[in-house]
C-alpha cells in the first residue's frame, strides 16, 4: 500500500477531531500520505457521530453522495467508515452504504492500516463492531502536527459511565477509561516540544477522571500535577466537558491558583426543570447547578461559563420549558449550544411517552435561542472599552483573531500578527455578534 493517499472527514465532537488526528498519524506511520483533496485520495476515511439522528442522517447522505460523485468521474477509492455511527448502526449502516468496504465501530480503529492491507489482498468487506474493552485507551502521543493550529486536544478519559437517558455515547464508546497520569504528563511534554501553545483536555465528564483507576478527586490531582510539572511553560490548559454532577468547588480553586489553567468552564445544564433533569438521569438539581455557577462567578469573576441545552425531552411541559428559560437568565451564560431532543433507539428515553411534536420543539428552541442571544448582546456591549489578553489562533491575510482565557473571541482587522502570539488588546466595538479590538502597546 506504499504511496497510497488518504483523506479524513470528521463529524461530531472534539473527541472525534482528536481521534481523526490520531488515526491520520497511525496511517502516516504505516506509509500512507495525507492529502487535502478528497477527489484525489485512494482511501477515504469517515469518522462519524451518532448523538443526534438528523446529523447522522446528513452524514450518511454526504457519504453516499461522495461515493456517487467520485464513481461518476471513474474514481473508486476504498471507503472506510468508523466511529460512533458505525458502532450504533452496525449492519444497518453497511446496508445503507453498500459502497463502503471497511466499516468499523469505536474499538479497533488503530487497526485500519491492517484492515486496508487485508482488504487489498482478499477484496472482501471488513466489518468490526467490537466495543472497546474496559482497559482500552489510545495512549501514546501520536498526532500529526497541524501547523495552522496552535491548540491540540488531549483525551484524558474515553467512554462514559453516566447513561443520561437520552444519550447514545455510553453505548457507542463503552465504559469510562482514564488515561494514566504519567502518560498524560509525557503527552503534554511532547505537545509542548511540538510547539503547541494550548491544550484542551478532553473527556465526556472530565471531573470523574481517575474514578476507574481508584483515584478519588483524581481530576484535582491531575490538574495540580500538570501545574507543578509545567509551571514554567507558557502553555494554556482548557478542559471539556465538566459534568455538573461531578464538578467540585476544589476544581475551581485549582484553576484560580494556576497560571496555566484558562478561565472557562463548559458545564452543560441540559434543562432548568428538576423534573426533567431527573428523567434525564443527570444526577443534579437546578439548585446544585446554580450553586456551582455562583461559586465560579464569586471565585473567578472574569471567567466564562458555557452550557448545552436540550429542548423537547419527552414530557417537557410549558412549565418545564419556562424553568429552562429562567435558569438561562439566572446563569447568564457566556456561551450555549442548544439542541432539539433526538430520540435514539436503545436509550432509556426512547421508550418514554409524550414525545413532543417537532413543530413545538422548534418553537421552543427559537424562543430559547432568542433569550440566549439577548443575553449575549448585552455581554458583548459590556466588553467595549475593556482590556484583555488574547492568544492569536486564526489569521486570514491581515485579519487576525484570538481568544481570551475565558474563551471570548476578539477580531483584529488589518493587523500584522502571527499565530500563537499573546497580546494585550482593547475592545473598541461590537458588530453583528463579534468583538473588534486594537493592539495595546504596554
Ligand atoms: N458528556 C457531555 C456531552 C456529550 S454530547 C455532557 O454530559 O455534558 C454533547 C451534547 O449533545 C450534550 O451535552 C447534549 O446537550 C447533546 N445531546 C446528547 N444526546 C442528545 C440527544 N439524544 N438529543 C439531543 N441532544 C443530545
Ligand atoms: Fe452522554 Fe451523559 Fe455521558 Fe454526556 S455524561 S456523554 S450526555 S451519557
Amino acid at each position: 500500500m506504499a504511496n497510497k493517499t488518504f483523506f479524513v472527514e470528521t463529524y461530531g465532537c472534539q473527541m472525534n477531531k482528536s481521534r481523526s488526528e490520531h488515526i491520520a498519524q497511525v496511517m502516516v506511520q504505516n506509509g500512507y500520505h495525507l492529502i487535502e483533496d478528497k477527489k484525489r485520495a485512494d482511501i477515504l476515511l469517515f469518522n462519524t457521530c451518532a448523538v443526534r439522528e438528523h446529523a447522522s442522517e446528513k452524514a450518511i447522505s454526504n457519504i453516499q453522495k461522495t461515493i456517487k460523485d467520485l464513481n461518476k468521474i471513474s474514481r473508486h477509492p476504498i471507503i472506510v467508515i468508523f466511529g460512533c455511527m458505525s458502532q450504533f448502526l452496525k449492519n444497518r449502516l453497511v446496508q445503507r452504504v453498500p459502497g463502503a468496504q471497511i466499516v468499523i465501530g469505536t474499538s479497533n480503529i488503530e487497526q485500519i492500516p491492517q484492515y486496508l492491507e487485508e482488504y487489498t489482498r482478499k477484496k472482501k468487506k471488513i466489518l468490526d463492531f467490537n466495543l472497546p474493552s474496559t482497559s482500552q485507551v489510545f495512549d501514546e502521543r501520536g498526532y500529526l502536527r497541524n501547523s495552522s493550529q496552535i491548540f491540540t486536544f488531549l483525551p484524558i478519559t474515553y467512554g462514559c459511565n453516566n447513561f443520561c437517558s437520552y444519550c447514545v455515547v455510553p453505548y457507542t464508546t463503552g465504559p469510562q477509561r482514564s488515561k494514566p497520569l504519567l502518560t498524560i504528563l509525557k503527552e503534554i511534554e511532547k505537545i509542548i516540544q511540538d510547539g503547541y501553545q494550548e491544550i484542551i483536555l478532553l473527556g465526556q465528564n472530565v471531573n470523574s477522571y481517575g474514578l476507574d483507576l481508584g483515584l478519588k478527586n483524581g481530576f484535582e490531582v491531575l490538574l495540580q500535577t500538570i501545574d507543578q510539572n509545567f509551571h514554567d511553560s507558557s502553555i494554556w490548559i482548557r478542559f471539556l466537558t465538566s459534568h455538573p454532577k461531578d464538578m467540585r468547588p476544589s476544581i475551581v480553586d485549582i484553576v484560580k491558583n494556576s497560571p496555566l489553567m484558562t478561565r472557562y468552564f463548559h458545564l452543560p445544564i441540559q434543562s432548568g426543570s428538576d423534573r426533567i433533569l431527573a428523567a434525564m438521569n443527570r444526577g443534579y438539581t437546578r439548585d446544585h447547578y446554580m450553586g456551582l455557577v455562583n461559586y465560579i462567578r464569586q471565585t473567578l469573576p472574569d471567567s466564562g461559563i458555557g452550557t448545552d441545552i436540550i429542548i423537547g425531552f419527552p414530557g417537557e411541559t410549558e412549565r418545564d420549558f419556562l424553568d429552562t428559560l429562567d435558569i438561562v437568565q439566572e446563569a447568564q451564560f457566556e456561551q450555549a449550544y442548544t439542541y432539539i431532543y433526538s430520540s435514539r433507539s436503545g436509550t432509556a428515553a426512547y421508550q418514554l411517552p409524550d414525545q413532543l411534536p417537532l413543530a413545538e420543539k422548534k418553537k421552543r428552541l427559537q424562543l430559547l435561542n432568542q433569550t440566549l442571544s439577548d443575553i449575549h448582546q448585552i455581554k458583548l456591549k459590556a466588553w467595549v472599552g475593556k482590556r484583555a489578553k488574547i492568544m492569536i489562533d486564526q489569521i486570514e491575510g491581515l485579519n487576525a483573531s484570538g481568544r481570551t482565557t475565558d474563551n471570548q473571541r476578539i477580531f483584529l482587522p488589518n493587523s500584522n500578527l502571527f499565530l500563537g502570539q499573546v497580546i494585550s488588546v482593547v475592545v473598541i466595538n461590537t458588530l453583528k455578534g463579534k468583538l473588534y479590538g486594537e493592539l495595546v502597546l504596554s
